[in-house]
C-alpha cells in the first residue's frame, strides 16, 4: 500500500459501486422456515407413533427414545437431499464463543462400488468430531482425548446455503467421553431443567396442580458496526483484531445523536432485507431493525423463543451477519468496541421464566394472585442477583467486553437491580413491613392489591442498569455483542433455580409450622428484602456517585476488568452453586475458568503484537517519509534564503520518538512469561500490557493529526464511519 491512494481508491471504488437493487420482498409465508425440519415437516413424513414420541421428547424433555433415531435420520435425510444438501454437520458451540462444524457426505461406497447416500439413526444422535483443537482447560488430556457430540432433539434441524453448497445442519452438545461438558449448550440445558424443578416445587407450595413444564426464553438484541470491506481490508487491526488499534477521533462522532434512529441508509437496508429474508428461511423471528447511536452502527433484534433455542439462533444471527455482510461489500463488526470514542455494541438479553399453564412467572399480571406469585418469583431474582452478582460480572467478562463496561456509554461493572419506580416501592414496603399484623394477612389474603398497581410496561426506563426489570421480563444488559448468550442465560437460570429453591424450603418449613400461606410469603420476601434489597438501584449506573456508593455503602463489588471477574470462577461459593444445582461440576468450572483466561491472554497479546507492528510499520515509515518531505522543503526554502519552520518538524520527530520507545517497552512487556499464577498473569495483561498498548496509541494518533492526509495511508475513522 502506499500512501493514500489506496484509501483514496476505496473511497472511489465505494462510491462508484453498484448497490444491489432493493427487491420487493416476499411474503413472510413463503419465506417462514423453508430450511427447517419443523414439527410439521416431521408430522408429514414419520411415521405416527415415531413423531408422537419424538414431539414427547421435544416439548416435555422427556428422554429420547433411541429406537426411532433411524426412522427420524432417514426422515431428515430425505427432506435434507430434496433441498439439494450433500453434507451434514453436527454443529456445535465450543467454548470460545464461536459455532463450530464437521462437515460429512452422506456418500456411501458399496461393496460393488457404487454410491448411496446413508444417514443412520447412529450418526444422527452421536458424532465424533475431531476436536481436539478446541479449548477444554484440561478436561481432555491426550490419552482420553474423544470429544463426542450428541443430537440436542430441543433445537430444531436446518439446511444450510454457503458458497460450499447445502448442508444438513444437527445442534448437538459437546461432551467429554466421561460426559463432562465441552461446550455452552450442556450447561444451559441442564440451568433449565435446574429451573424447571425448583419453579415446580414453588408452584406447588403456591397451590396449582397442572403445571407444565417451566422453561426460560430469551430475546437477544444484537448491536453491530457495518464497514466497507475495501476499508477494513486496509486495516491490519480491524482484519486481525475485529477492532481498531489505532485512530484518531472524527471531527464529528455521534454528537448529534442523529444516526439513532434515522433513516437506515439504502445500502444498509438492502443488506437487511437480505439477513432478514435468510432468518426467516431458518426460522428465526428477526422483528425489529434500527440504526444505533453511533455513525455505522445498527441492531437487530428477534422476537423472543424457548432459551436454548433463541441461543442457536442467535450464534445463527451473528453468522449470518458476518457471511451476508460479505456479499454486500461490508464488513460486520461484532466486537463491544471497533472504534475508541464512539459508542460500543452490546446484547441486550431479555430473560423470563415460565409455562404453558402458568404463562410467563415474572409478568405482574393485574390478578393479586397473580400479583403474589409475580413477586416470589422476582424476589427470587432480587436475592439471586445480590447473593451472585460477581458470577453475572463474570460471564459477561472478556478482553473486548472490558472496553464498553463502565465507558461512559454501556452499564457500569457493578451488578445492580433495576426494578422501576413502583416495583421498587412495592419491594420497599415490603421491606419495611408495613403491612403488618392482621392486615397483614388480610392484605395478602386479598392479594397484594393494596400495593400500587402494577403497570404491565412501566414508562419509565433506565438504560444506565446492567439488570433492568421491563414490564414482563429482566433484561440483562452487561451482555457483550461478540458473546455467546448462554454463559449469561447459563449464570440467569441457576441464580434463580438456587433462589427458587431456597424460598421453597423456607415456604415448606413455615407451612409445616402451621403458618399461612400468605403469612409465610411475606415473611420469607421481607427477609429477602432486609438481606438483599441493596442491590436494587434506581438512580444513574453511570454517576460517579453510584460507582462510591455502591462499594462504600452497599457492598456491591466492582470488578472494572476481566482479570478482576473471571477468579470469581474459582470462588468456593460459586462452585458450590453449580454442582448443587447439576449445572457444572467443579472440574467442569474449573475448565471454564482455565480456557476463559487463556483466550483473555491470547487476544490481548495478539492485540499487543499487532499494536507494536502497525507502529513500526506503518506509522513509523509514514513519518519518516513525511519529514523527509518536510525537511527537502525547508532546504529549498533555505536556497532562496527564506526561513522555514522546524517547530512541526521537531514535533513529529519526537512524536515518533516517544512511540518507538514506547513500541519497545510494550514488546518488552509481551515478553515477560514467568508468572506465579494465572490470575498474576491476568492483572499484568490487564494493567501493565494494556496500558502501554495505550500509550503506544497515544503517539500513533497525535501522528495521525499532523501527517499530510495525502501520506496517511490506513483508512481514517471519519471514512469508515460516515462512508457508505
Ligand atoms: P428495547 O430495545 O426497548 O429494549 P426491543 O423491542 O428492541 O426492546 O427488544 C426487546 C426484546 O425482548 C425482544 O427480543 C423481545 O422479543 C424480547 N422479549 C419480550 N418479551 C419477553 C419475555 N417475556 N421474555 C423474554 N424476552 C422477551
Ligand atoms: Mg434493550
Amino acid at each position: 500500500m502506499s500512501g493514500n491512494k489506496s484509501r483514496v481508491q476505496a473511497i472511489y471504488e465505494i462510491t462508484n459501486r453498484k448497490v444491489k437493487p432493493f427487491k420487493t420482498p416476499k411474503k413472510l409465508e413463503e419465506m417462514w422456515a423453508t430450511d427447517v425440519f419443523t414439527l410439521a415437516k416431521m408430522q408429514e413424513s414419520l411415521p405416527k407413533s415415531v413423531f408422537k414420541s419424538l414431539k414427547k421428547t421435544i416439548q416435555t424433555g422427556e428422554p429420547l427414545d433411541v429406537s426411532i433415531a433411524d426412522v427420524v435420520a432417514t426422515a431428515m435425510r430425505d427432506w435434507a437431499i430434496s433441498k439439494n444438501a450433500l453434507y451434514y454437520a453436527h454443529v456445535f458451540y465450543p467454548l470460545t464463543n464461536s459455532t463450530a462444524e464437521k462437515h460429512d457426505s452422506f456418500v456411501s461406497v458399496q461393496g460393488d462400488g457404487s454410491v448411496i447416500s446413508e444417514f443412520s439413526g447412529k450418526v444422527l444422535v452421536k458424532g465424533e468430531p475431531d476436536g481436539s483443537s478446541f479449548p477444554n482447560g484440561g478436561i481432555r488430556s491426550t490419552f482420553e482425548a474423544r470429544g463426542y457430540t450428541a443430537w440436542d432433539v430441543t433445537s430444531p434441524a436446518y439446511v444450510m446455503e454457503t458458497d460450499n453448497g447445502v448442508t444438513l445442519c444437527i445442534p448437538t452438545v459437546f461432551v467429554s467421553w466421561t460426559g463432562e461438558a465441552l461446550d455452552k449448550k450442556t450447561p444451559l440445558l441442564r440451568s433449565n431443567s435446574a429451573v424447571n424443578k425448583s419453579a415446580r416445587r414453588v408452584l406447588e407450595l403456591l397451590g396449582h396442580t397442572d403445571i407444565a413444564p417451566v422453561s426460560s426464553s430469551c430475546g437477544a438484541e444484537q448491536e453491530y458496526f457495518l464497514v466497507d470491506s475495501h476499508f477494513a481490508h486496509y486495516r491490519p487491526d480491524l482484519l486481525l483484531a475485529g477492532r481498531t488499534l489505532l485512530g484518531k477521533p472524527p471531527a464529528k462522532g455521534q454528537e448529534f445523536d442523529d444516526h439513532y434512529f434515522g433513516a437506515i441508509p439504502e445500502r444498509v437496508q438492502i443488506f437487511m432485507q437480505d439477513v432478514e429474508e435468510c432468518l426467516y428461511r431458518l426460522g428465526i423471528p428477526a422483528k425489529t431493525r434500527h440504526n444505533e447511536v453511533a455513525p455505522g452502527q445498527f441492531e437487530i433484534a428477534p422476537f423472543f423463543e424457548s432459551a436454548n433455542v433463541a441461543t442457536d439462533h442467535q450464534q445463527l444471527t451473528m453468522t449470518i451477519l458476518r457471511q451476508m455482510a460479505k456479499k454486500h461489500g461490508f464488513t460486520c463488526l461484532l466486537h463491544e468496541k471497533p472504534f475508541a470514542g464512539i459508542n460500543g455494541s452490546g446484547k441486550h438479553v431479555n430473560w423470563s421464566v415460565g409455562n404453558r399453564t402458568q404463562g410467563n412467572l415474572l409478568d405482574p399480571g393485574d390478578t393479586p394472585h397473580a400479583n403474589a406469585q409475580f413477586l416470589v418469583f422476582c424476589g427470587a431474582v432480587i436475592r439471586g442477583v445480590h447473593k451472585y452478582g460477581t458470577l453475572l460480572r463474570a460471564v459477561v467478562a472478556t478482553a473486548s467486553n472490558d472496553h464498553r463496561l463502565g465507558a461512559n456509554e454501556a452499564p457500569p461493572a457493578i451488578i445492580s437491580i433495576y426494578l422501576g419506580t413502583q416495583l421498587e416501592d412495592v419491594f420497599e414496603q415490603i421491606r419495611k413491613g408495613e403491612i403488618t399484623g392482621s392486615q397483614l394477612a388480610q392484605v395478602m389474603n386479598i392479594g397484594v392489591d393494596t400495593l400500587p398497581e402494577i403497570p404491565k410496561d412501566p414508562g419509565d426506563r433506565n438504560r444506565t442498569s446492567p439488570f433492568a426489570f421491563t414490564g414482563n421480563r429482566f433484561e440483562f444488559r452487561a451482555v457483550g455483542s461478540n458473546q455467546s448468550v448462554a454463559g449469561p442465560l447459563v449464570a440467569m437460570n441457576t441464580i434463580l433455580a438456587d433462589s427458587l429453591n431456597w424460598i421453597a424450603d423456607k415456604l415448606e418449613e413455615e407451612l409445616k409450622q402451621g403458618t399461612e400461606l400468605n403469612t409465610a410469603i411475606q415473611k420469607i420476601l421481607k427477609e429477602i428484602m432486609e438481606k438483599h434489597g441493596n442491590v436494587i438501584f434506581g438512580g444513574n449506573g453511570y454517576s460517579e456517585e453510584w460507582h462510591k456508593m455502591a462499594v462504600e455503602e452497599r457492598g456491591l463489588a466492582n470488578l472494572p476488568t476481566t482479570a478482576d471477574a473471571l477468579p470469581v470462577l474459582k470462588q468456593k461459593h460459586i462452585e458450590e452453586l453449580f454442582d448443587r444445582m447439576g449445572v457444572l461440576s467443579p472440574k467442569e468450572l474449573e475448565s471454564r475458568f482455565e480456557v476463559y483466561a487463556e483466550q483473555y491472554l491470547l487476544s490481548l497479546e495478539v492485540e499487543a503484537k499487532l499494536v507494536a507492528n502497525m507502529a513500526k510499520t506503518i506509522v513509523y515509515p509514514t513519518a519518516m517519509k513525511y519529514l523527509s518531505q518536510l525537511m527537502n522543503t525547508l532546504s529549498s526554502l533555505k536556497d532562496i534564503g527564506l526561513e522555514g519552520d522546524l517547530s512541526i518538524v521537531k514535533q513529529i520527530s519526537t512524536l515518533t520518538n516517544e512511540m518507538m520507545v514506547q513500541v519497545q517497552k510494550l514488546q518488552d512487556a509481551i515478553s515477560v512469561h514467568d508468572f506465579e499464577s494465572t490470575e498474576a498473569k491476568l492483572q499484568y495483561f490487564a494493567k501493565t500490557v494494556r496500558a502501554l498498548m495505550d500509550e503506544v496509541r497515544k503517539y500513533a494518533d497525535a501522528l495521525e493529526a499532523e501527517i499530510a492526509d495525502e501520506l496517511w495511508p490506513l483508512p481514517t475513522y471519519q471514512e469508515m464511519l460516515f462512508i457508505k
